[in-house]
């Protein structure tokens, strides 16, 4: 599909479209640059790219294209460098969580003749690294392209051909959308996930040791979201700050009516949601997108299907 497939940061979403183009046969030479030196000897020793660089403009000459995986807030950096390095024609694309950001900070270091389509696998874990990726991370996940309009049509419908050939079921969205959606199914989710693990952390009464042994009883499914990256969600909130705040406006007047309702004894109100609620959760089984295993795919014997 790509002679030279550049890949710029080899961590856990880069290391896994690596793996996956390889498994995949999708480009004759894959080229990986990352700043850190650690990732760039991981990645020689798991054979993960053709040549693997430390400037990442030696990374992009000559690629067909290049794959931005850096954290979100390194994304005006490296196209600042890059941009002069890049063959007319090639696509640049990314992986970052948040849109509109990766066009204000990608695009005005992109020459004509440069096809910028931005793209966002909604695939991942809690674990950071080019140890922790898998090829068969995509498989049967949603991969959300946000080119902008007047964008090169046969570029878009590359990548929605690479996106597929690796596992992946794409969909194509306006960029102001793609971050009010991922506002409320994925940033405020990881919000409230490290707000309960820190409040927990913060308390008096209740002891840390307490809270580990009872994890069972749901706080434990928190810790896993709160374990994500550091760096990579400090980006996520400061980069699509607008739409985070909206969803989280909506949240908080929800969980008032909840703690309104706790006070005023109101069981009705609270059963309807929970049963609203339970519906939800039953769709997103039926739509393949969670396992329905006991204890969320946990017990050895669900272990393969929980890890997509
Ligand atoms: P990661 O595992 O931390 O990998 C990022 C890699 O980029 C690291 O090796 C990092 O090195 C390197 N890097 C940082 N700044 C760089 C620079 N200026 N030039 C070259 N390399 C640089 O992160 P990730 O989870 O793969 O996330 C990467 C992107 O994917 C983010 O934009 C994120 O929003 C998006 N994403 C993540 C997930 C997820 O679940 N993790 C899901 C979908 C999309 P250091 O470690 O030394 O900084």
């Amino acid at each position: 599909m790509f002679d030279r497939l550049a890949i710029i940061g080899i961590g856990l979403i880069g290391s896994s479209i690596a793996r996956a183009a390889r498994e995949h046969g999708l480009a004759q030479h894959i080229a990986i640059a990352d700043a850190s030196e650690a990732h760039r000897r991981q990645a020689q020793e798991l054979k993960l790219g053709d040549s693997v660089h430390e400037d990442a403009a030696e990374a992009v000459r000559n690629a067909d294209l290049v794959l931005l995986c850096v954290p979100l807030g390194a994304n005006a950096a490296v196209a600042a460098h890059i941009g002069a390095a890049l063959k007319q024609g090639a696509i640049v694309s990314d992986v970052g969580s948040c849109k509109q950001a990766v066009i204000r900070d990608v695009a005005p270091h992109l020459a004509p003749g440069v096809h910028l389509v931005p793209g966002h696998p909604v695939a991942g874990t809690e674990h950071s690294g080019p140890k922790a990726g898998f090829a068969a991370l995509f498989q049967n996940r949603w991969c959300i392209l946000t080119p902008e309009a007047g964008t090169d049509a046969a570029a878009v419908e590359k990548m929605k051909a690479f996106w597929a050939a690796i596992g992946s079921k794409v969909e194509i969205m306006e960029p102001r959308h793609h971050d009010l959606v991922l506002a409320i199914t994925s940033h405020v989710p990881h919000l409230i996930a490290y707000n309960i693990v820190g409040t927990a952390d913060d308390l008096e009464t209740v002891t840390e040791s307490e809270v580990i042994k009872y994890s069972a009883g749901g706080f434990r499914d928190f810790t896993r979201i709160a374990a994500s990256d550091p760096t990579m969600w400090r980006d996520v909130f400061l980069n699509n700050k607008e739409a985070v705040l909206e969803m989280l406006g909506r949240f908080t007047e929800d969980l008032i009516a909840l703690q309104r309702a706790i006070r005023w004894g109101e069981g009705d109100a609270l059963f309807d949601l929970f049963t609203r609620t339970r519906a939800i959760r039953r769709a997103i089984i039926d739509a393949g997108q969670e396992t329905a295993a006991p204890d969320f795919g946990r017990s050895p014997a669900a272990k393969g299907d929980a890890q997509s």
